[in-house]
Formats: structure tokens, sequence, C-alpha cells
């Protein structure tokens, strides 16, 4: 696990400048708040979780950041790039990966093809067939399976495709939607193995989970969401001993 220099875990609040800062998000579907004035930041290369019930909002969280769904925000900024109006494709090409709920494969295409789709918006670049075999450095299985249908990987490999598919836009920063759902133990774990080697790549993370114990384990810095608001956030390793957060989300 990183830390910074004063070993402060601080870029889950409202803390010092980071690579993706955002204020005062809202999310509004009719007459429901799914997300009420969210702010955060995510430190270049840092990884960065959020928590929470069904319903708390992290899913619209995401959504919002990717310009998805109707949305406000006071700011949002990567970097030095004012992202606030920018369209939901044009997000991507600014350098933020979306991997979202329930993987989304194209079960009918191969490994290779799903992996070329996550390309497009970037091939004007020439680096495509680089970057492929980057990925396949980085998940050697899907480079072994690279000619077989998408449908027929298991779910660990599938959301390691799903992953994959979104580093071929070559991101600085991955937003994770539940990717541990539905998978056994030993694949939540191969999910994790997954996450640290991105982390080690020095890409930024922002991981969505219902799965309290894998969001402390994969990341340094966490945001609790309750009723579409962040009511904690802290380092993950105090928020795992926290005795409010091992009742409600680690069931101890
Ligand atoms: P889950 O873990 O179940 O995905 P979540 O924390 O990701 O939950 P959201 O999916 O963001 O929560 O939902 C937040 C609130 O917004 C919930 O009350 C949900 O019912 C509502 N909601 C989500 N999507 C829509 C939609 N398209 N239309 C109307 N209400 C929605």
């Amino acid at each position: 696990m990183k830390t910074d220099q004063s070993g402060q875990h601080q870029e889950a609040g409202h803390g010092p400048a980071g690579d993706l800062r955002v204020e005062n998000l809202c999310v509004r579907y009719g007459g429901v708040q799914a997300v009420s004035s969210v702010g955060f930041t995510v430190g270049a290369g840092r990884c960065v979780g959020i928590i929470g019930a069904n319903g708390a909002g992290k899913t619209s969280t995401l959504k919002a950041l990717m310009g998805l769904v109707p949305r406000s925000v006071d700011g949002l900024w990567l970097g030095d790039q004012d992202l606030t109006k920018v369209k939901p494709k044009d997000i991507v090409r600014h350098g933020i990966g979306y991997v979202p709920e329930g993987r989304h494969v194209f079960a009918g295409l191969t490994v290779e093809k799903n992996l070329l789709l996550g390309a497009y918006l970037r091939s004007w670049r020439g680096r495509t067939r680089q970057v492929l075999q980057e990925v396949y450095e980085m998940f050697p299985v899907l480079g072994e399976m690279q000619h077989r249908l998408a449908g027929a990987l298991s779910g660990g490999q599938q959301q390691m495709l799903a992953i994959g598919r979104a580093l071929m836009s070559e991101p600085r920063l991955v937003l994770l939607d539940e990717p541990s759902m539905g998978l056994s133990p030993k694949l939540v774990e191969e999910v994790l193995a997954s996450l640290q080697r991105l982390s080690e790549a020095g890409l930024g993370l922002l991981l969505v989970e219902q799965n309290a114990k894998l969001t402390f384990e994969a990341t340094e810095t966490c945001l609790v969401m309750e009723n579409g608001k962040v009511a904690m956030t802290g380092s993950s390793a105090d928020l795992s001993h926290d005795p409010l957060v091992r009742r409600i989300y680690l069931g101890l």
C-alpha cells in the first residue's frame, strides 16, 4: 500500500489537490436525489474506495463522473483539465477509464475484439497493437485466450477482460464498479491481485464495492456512502477498525 510522504491519507476528503477532484456532485432521477453534495479527491496513482449499502449512490457517482447520467457538479478536474462540461465520449479521451457493473463483455466476440473495442477512441494514436500487448502482459490469461469467444470465459476472466478493455484507452485513472460482484472468493482474490497490478503500474483507481473487506484490502483511503451522501472518509486501515463500520459493513 502506498502512503504519501507525510503518511497522511487525506485524498478521499476535500483535502489537497490531486489528480481527480470532485466538488459538490449531485445526481437526481426525477424525484429521487441519488447523490448529494459529494466531494473527494483521488491523488495521482492512488487507490480510493467507495463502499456503501444497496442504493447508497455509489454507481450513480461513477456514472455521473463519466457523464452518463444527468448531474450537477461545481468542479470536476483531472489534473489541470476541467471536465465539467466535457461530453461522455471525450471523458475517456481525457484519461478516465470505466469498468461498469456487470462487466458487459460482448459474449459473441473474441477476447481480442472485445479489447480492440476499448481502443476505438484512441486508435488515432497508432499505438493500439502495443497497448494490446501491454494488456496481455498484465493479464496473461487474456493473451492465452485471445481467440476464444468472451462468452466462454469464466466470470473472473470476464472481469479481467472488462478491466483490460478499459485499459485499451490508456487511462491514468480507472473507475471500477463492483468488480467482485458474482465471483467466488477465489476469483475475488484474483481480481484483488489484478487491482494491485494496476496500482503498481501507476494507475489511479476509484473502486466502488459492496464488498468492504476487498475494498479495505485494495485501497488506501475510502469513502463510506449512505443515502447519497459521504457519511465517513478516512484511511482504509482506520475504517476497517472502526466499530460501526465493522458491524455494518464487515458483519463483525
Ligand atoms: P447498488 O449497490 O445496488 O448498485 P448503489 O449504491 O450503486 O447501489 P445507485 O445505483 O447509485 O446506488 O442508486 C442510488 C439511488 O438512485 C437508489 O435509490 C436507486 O433506486 C436510485 N436510482 C438509480 N438509478 C436510477 C434510475 N435510472 N432511475 C431512478 N432511480 C434510480
